[in-house]
């Protein structure tokens, strides 16, 4: 049993979303790519975000049935619990994903600038295709105009933690997603 309140820094933060229903959604968005990615003709590249979808990302490759590889990027755009809009690249892509289908690892879309951001770099080394898989997905906040065609979940616009997810720096290893209470 997870603890229903954890503190981590100034904020004090409960449970909204178990483990339980978190592993349910990424079932269900893996059976999604597992229809559709089980016969392409090369193999497709999971590319996932770092810090926040480290998480998502080993749940969910253990859940596709697909040979798929599996690489890294690192973007920066939050400070604290605001989005500063602006990205930073921290570590580049890798791996040759050219004329391959790329497939997106993200923990979550918010604004969509950075997953915009994310599909423009790829976009730049020529793949066959290029999609978006989220774990949380923020339709209120959402200001693109990119299809996020896998969402696992959709949220209200209120910020959170655990499961991958920080607040500054902290409470990535929460396996519930939490968020802040109203004191
Ligand atoms: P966007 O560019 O879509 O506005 O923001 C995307 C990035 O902001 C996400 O990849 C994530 O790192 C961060 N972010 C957005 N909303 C939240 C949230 O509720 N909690 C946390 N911890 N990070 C968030
Ligand atoms: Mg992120």
């Amino acid at each position: 049993m997870s603890e229903t309140k954890v503190k981590i820094l100034d904020r004090t933060f409960k449970v909204m979303i178990p483990a339980e229903q978190i592993d349910q959604a990424v079932s269900r968005v893996a059976e999604q790519l597992n229809r559709d990615y089980s016969n392409t003709e090369t193999t497709p590249v999971v590319v996932s975000v770092l810090s926040g979808a480290f998480m998502f990302l080993a749940d969910i490759s253990r859940k596709l049935t697909f040979n798929h590889e599996i690489s890294f990027l690192k973007i920066s755009s939050y400070s604290g619990t605001k989005s500063t809009g602006k990205i930073r690249e921290e570590l580049g892509l890798n791996t040759d994903i050219k004329g391959r289908d790329v497939i997106i690892i993200e923990d979550i879309v918010d604004t969509g600038i950075s997953m915009h951001y994310l599909m423009d770099y790829l976009r730049g080394f020529s793949p066959k295709s290029v999609e978006a898989c989220t774990l949380f997905f923020k339709p209120g906040n959402y200001r693109g105009t990119e299809e996020i065609k896998y969402r696992a979940m959709e949220i209200g616009n209120e910020f959170i933690v655990g499961y991958g997810l920080d607040y500054d720096q902290l409470g990535r290893n929460l396996k519930d997603i939490y968020v802040v209470c109203e004191e």
